[in-house]
């Protein structure tokens, strides 16, 4: 089976993965080994290897430090004193420990954080750290969840099970999505049972692709769910398979969720033990650090075995996409509610909702609040109504300031618009959108500079380098934006030029953060 995987290109970033948990790095001669046994030239394996943060090609006579803590320095750790955690800990850890700075891990309700190898430490204090360093707790706990026992006992897979014997149609569940109104909850909100005709639509073989890179910094409402209920979304996916008419499923998880990876192997496996229905090919792919590859096609390549760079469209996925298939591609919380949706009916679904908007939403909540957390609450609430009903109030000595409706990449609004029904069209009249519904929360101890510039930050590491607007305007942006008074004109150039020219949806959205405090803080950067 070895010679047989060796064969498959499309399992390169597997094997890397392998090679980088084995000897804590990429060593070249392991690189050169690697190309020989997959028949593949050396330059595609570099250059794969060099694309993803949580790679580090090595020379052979490199040592490495017999571990890695990394701190996240996204928004909400950030405000919660990653900073203070980066200062500290290289001299409290020695130098065996190799500490370095990652974006956000998607734990931003237990800010700040710190990761021992592959072991989330919450609210990380130096003290914490050190202590999981010296325990050797560097492995991720399982939490406790609904397994497949329990799952089942509470009428789990009847709905799988059903549609499998002919009891209930796929019509008719296709309808019900249609008319739940339930949007792709990825961050691009395309309608989920219109996308499920569309890809029904075309000429078999289909597969799909699901999406838990949950990368957007401010976002971990996946994690949550997954970490709780993963048969609800193993459950939807064999739905959309059966209704799609799917041959074979990729679910590719974001590499810092080691905890879920556990689980998800672990549950599949019980799974495909005792399978509700025939059950399509599944495999679980492991993503390697790069938050584009949140985008559907940049994950597609990955899947593939590619560097993660977004394709140009058209064609759509929908058409030709993994493998040159028609692909349904559905984010992991999509496809955790086509259960109760179908079940309960969907008028359950759109009986919810406030200030004129249909549906629920799961919101990521994080920043100066009492109870930051995902909270399940009707689409179109505003902020404060989220502060204040869901959250238990904002932090003691804190005031609503700002907030950053759809995390990184979704703008900046002040605290005056704080009546906003938080939902996909709303937020577009004040330059912001809801994307993942990511709400990181401000006070008046921070600024919206400093978030933006956070931001900028992140998208400029994160930039794949395919298109010059978003790979150089990023750089270039991070650099004006630390000027005391902010060069406006020269900004607004780059926002142009990011928005008109790039490729995907990392570089038109850069400049959202930015042209927010533009237009709303301006007295911070005159
Ligand atoms: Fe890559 Fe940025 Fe271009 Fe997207 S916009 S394809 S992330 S360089």
């Amino acid at each position: 089976s070895l010679v047989h995987a060796f064969e498959r290109r499309d399992l390169l970033i597997e094997h890397l993965h392998a090679l980088n948990d084995a000897y804590r790095g990429l060593f070249e001669r392991h690189l050169v080994a690697l190309a020989h046994e997959m028949k593949l030239p050396m330059a595609e394996v570099f250059e794969v290897a060099t694309f993803y943060h949580h790679f580090e090609v090595l020379p052979n006579d490199a040592t490495q430090a017999a571990l890695t803590v990394r701190v996240c320095d996204g928004l909400s750790c950030e405000m919660g004193g990653a900073k203070q955690l980066l200062a500290k800990l290289p001299a409290l850890l020695g130098a065996e420990v190799r500490v370095i700075r990652a974006p956000c891990v998607g734990r931003c309700e237990q800010a700040p954080v710190a990761v021992v190898h592959q072991n989330a430490v919450p609210h990380a204090t130096p003290d914490k750290v050190k202590a999981a360093v010296q325990a050797g707790h560097t492995q991720q706990a399982l939490p406790d969840y609904v397994d497949m026992a329990a799952y089942l006992a509470d009428g789990g897979y009847a709905l799988a099970a059903s549609l499998s014997k002919g009891t209930a149609q796929t019509e008719d569940v296709l309808q019900a999505m249609e008319a739940s109104g339930l949007r792709g909850l990825g961050g691009a909100g395309f309608p989920a049972g219109r996308k499920w005709r569309i890809v029904r639509e075309q000429t078999a073989p289909r597969v799909m692709a699901v999406n838990i890179d949950e990368g957007e910094p401010g976002t971990f409402k996946d994690r949550t769910y997954l970490e709780r209920d993963p048969h609800r979304f193993l459950e939807g996916m064999l739905v959309a398979a059966q209704v799609v008419g799917i041959e074979a499923i990729y679910i590719y998880l974001r590499d810092e969720y080691h905890g879920c990876r556990a689980l998800l192997q672990h549950e599949l496996a019980a799974l495909q033990a005792n399978p509700p229905c025939p059950l399509p090919h599944i495999e679980l792919r492991r993503g390697a650090g790069a938050y584009v590859c949140g985008e559907e096609s940049a994950m597609i390549e990955s899947i593939e075995g590619k560097r993660g760079e977004p394709r140009m469209r058209p064609p759509y996925i929908a058409q030709v996409g993994l493998f040159g298939k028609p692909t349904l591609e559905h984010n992991f919380e999509t496809l955790y509610w086509v259960r109760d949706i179908v079940q309960k009916g969907s008028q359950w679904f759109t009986s919810f909702g406030a200030n004129g908007r249909v549906g629920l939403r799961s919101f990521s909540v994080s920043g100066r609040v009492k109870q930051p957390g995902v909270k399940l609450a009707p689409a179109g609430i505003t902020v404060q109504a989220l502060i204040d009903e869901y959250c238990g109030g904002m932090l003691e000595g804190h005031t609503l300031y700002a907030y950053l409706p759809g995390g990184a990449s979704g703008g900046i609004l002040p605290a005056r618009l704080n009546q906003i029904p938080l939902d996909f069209d709303t937020l577009q009249a004040h330059g912001c959108f809801i994307g993942s519904a990511a709400v990181v929360v401000l006070s008046q101890h921070d600024t919206a500079r400093d978030a933006a510039l956070n931001a900028m930050a992140f998208f400029a590491h994160e930039s794949c380098g395919q298109c010059t607007p978003c790979r150089v305007g990023t750089v270039k942006a991070v650099q004006l934006m630390q000027a005391p008074t902010w060069d406006n004109a020269t900004l607004e150039d780059l926002n142009e030029v990011m928005v008109d020219a790039s490729i995907c949806g990392l570089g038109q959205a850069a400049p959202n953060p930015v042209r927010c405090v533009q237009t709303y803080f301006p007295h911070e950067v005159a």
